[in-house]
């Protein structure tokens, strides 16, 4: 755009910018010069996230040019104070950066882009951490916010066990038992899809929100990400299972963007990533979350309230669960049936959570906890929040960086979720259909090893010890070597 055009369009914002109104007239004003003193920029799949932080606030004006695609961020009488060549662009759509001085003063950026972008930007006033910031978001129109999205065939198996399970739901509520069975036979007289179960693994914070920090400097986002990474892994390694991460590199996610992106991911269970930090330093050890009660009342509320959400409620990404075709009574009874199962299955793998947590790590608290964080409140997905560990102290900052208790930690969570769902498996799973076929997924026998310990052999197999015991009518944690075990 030439600089006349560039005239026009600010002169035009003059009720927002009386300074350039007076420019425009041609009156000289004196203007204060704003330093940008630092840039940061975020990578996500869908898009990039460019922060510039200013020693106060500026006009800016943010505008696209093809051939070739660039974009072009004005800042009104600011200075550049800062070497844009540290930027790490890669994972970006971003090839270049380059700036200048307009000739009406003024600092212009241009970013020369290798794909059709869509600017979004806003300003933040200063706040404890940061000064001044202009942020401008580059979205990637029809990307995926995961890395690795669901493929459209598993994503119309789920479709189809939604909208069964839906159609359950409602005849219960409508009461009309006989209703359901008739769905649950159409539904398993199909030939079996044998689907993997989805898992959204949410690391918490990212990029500008680096959550709690350590003593020794250690950022809650970048351990989450770590322990979250080998969670998924431990997932993928399992056949019957698939995971996916909410945010795969150091950017943020907001909160209710998660729960979204686990909703078109089709994740059958959703876990969050944390590390707790208090003013002391002495307190240590796990805890577990679900919503608590009174935050699902208020998000039944808030679900019911948004009217034009209605096509996305409980699970219906493409509108198999609208409910409003229903008269309001019959979606209260729907949404509270739909949420106290969700909740009770979330309570009910957080025990399996704690239990293994407890394994390799002290507890905070022995029992699930339950409070209304935004990310538990799908109604319709069963969702944790585990708080790994406390950052804030000493001990444990050191042992959360530590790649092997990361391990310890990601396999906890695993093996707890893995065991609700060997228990519980939902109807098109391929762990439903092995146990239909009368075998566990992890093979129906082991035989004991020299040094294996019955928390050891339950942990392998994904299954608590108590589980193992019944299975095997023990009465006694002891193992013999060459014992044959059940595995249930
Ligand atoms: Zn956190």
């Amino acid at each position: 755009m030439a600089l006349g055009g560039l005239h026009r369009v600010l002169c035009r914002r003059w009720v927002r910018w009386p300074l350039t109104v007076l420019g425009c007239l041609g009156i000289a004003v004196p203007a204060q010069a704003v330093d940008v003193d630092n840039m940061r920029l975020w990578s996500a799949p869908d898009h990039v996230r460019l922060v510039f932080d200013m020693s106060g606030p500026v006009n800016a004006n943010v505008f696209t040019l093809d051939d070739p695609d660039r974009v072009v961020i004005d800042l009104d009488g600011a200075d550049l104070d800062f070497d844009v060549d540290a930027l790490d662009l890669d994972d970006s759509a971003i090839d270049a950066v380059r700036t200048g001085v307009r000739e009406s003063g003024g600092l212009r950026v241009v970013l020369d882009v290798n794909r059709r972008v869509v600017p979004q930007s806003f300003t933040l006033a200063p706040n404890e951490q940061y000064s001044d910031r202009l942020v401008v978001d580059l979205e990637y129109p029809g990307e995926s916010a995961v890395k690795d999205p669901i493929d459209p065939i598993e994503a119309m198996i789920r479709d189809q066990e939604i909208a069964a399970q839906r159609a359950k739901t409602e005849a219960v509520a409508e009461g009309k038992p006989e209703q359901a069975e008739e769905v649950a036979a159409t539904v398993e007289a199909q030939p079996h899809p044998k689907r993997d179960i989805i898992i959204a693994v949410d690391p918490g914070h990212g990029g500008e929100d680096p959550g709690a920090s350590g003593p020794g400097g250690t950022h809650e986002k970048d351990v989450v990400l770590q322990i979250a990474r080998k969670v998924k892994a431990r997932f993928d390694q399992t056949p019957g299972f698939k995971a996916f991460l909410t945010r795969d590199s150091d950017y943020y996610v907001g909160l209710r963007q998660r729960t979204l992106i686990a909703r078109q991911q089709k994740a059958d269970f959703f876990v969050s990533i944390h590390a707790d930090a208090v003013r002391s330093s002495q307190p240590f050890g796990s805890s577990v979350y679900a919503l608590s009660q009174h935050g699902a009342s208020s998000e039944t509320a808030r679900w019911l309230a948004v009217n034009e959400n209605q096509s996305d409620l409980i699970g219906g990404v493409d509108g198999n669960l609208s409910l409003d075709d229903k008269d309001e009574v019959l979606r209260g009874v729907l949404l509270d049936l739909t949420m106290t199962a969700t909740m009770n299955d979330s309570l009910a793998t957080g025990s399996q959570v704690i239990d293994q947590l407890g394994r390799v790590n002290k507890l905070h608290k022995s029992s699930v906890e339950q409070a209304a964080f935004v990310v538990l409140k799908s109604p319709d997905i069963p969702s944790l929040l585990v708080e790994t560990g406390f950052i804030s102290n000493p001990r444990e900052e050191r042992a959360l960086k530590s790649s092997s208790h990361q391990a310890e930690l990601a396999q906890a969570i695993y093996a707890g979720i893995v065991a609700h769902f060997r228990q519980h498996p939902p109807p098109s799973s391929l762990l439903a259909w092995q146990r239909d076929q009368g075998r566990g997924g992890a093979g129906d026998e082991y035989r004991v090893q020299p040094g294996d310990t019955l928390s050891q052999v339950a942990a392998s197999h994904s299954i608590s010890m108590k589980a193992l015991k019944q299975a095997n009518g023990m009465d006694t944690d002891i193992l013999r070597v060459g014992q044959v075990l059940t595995i249930p």
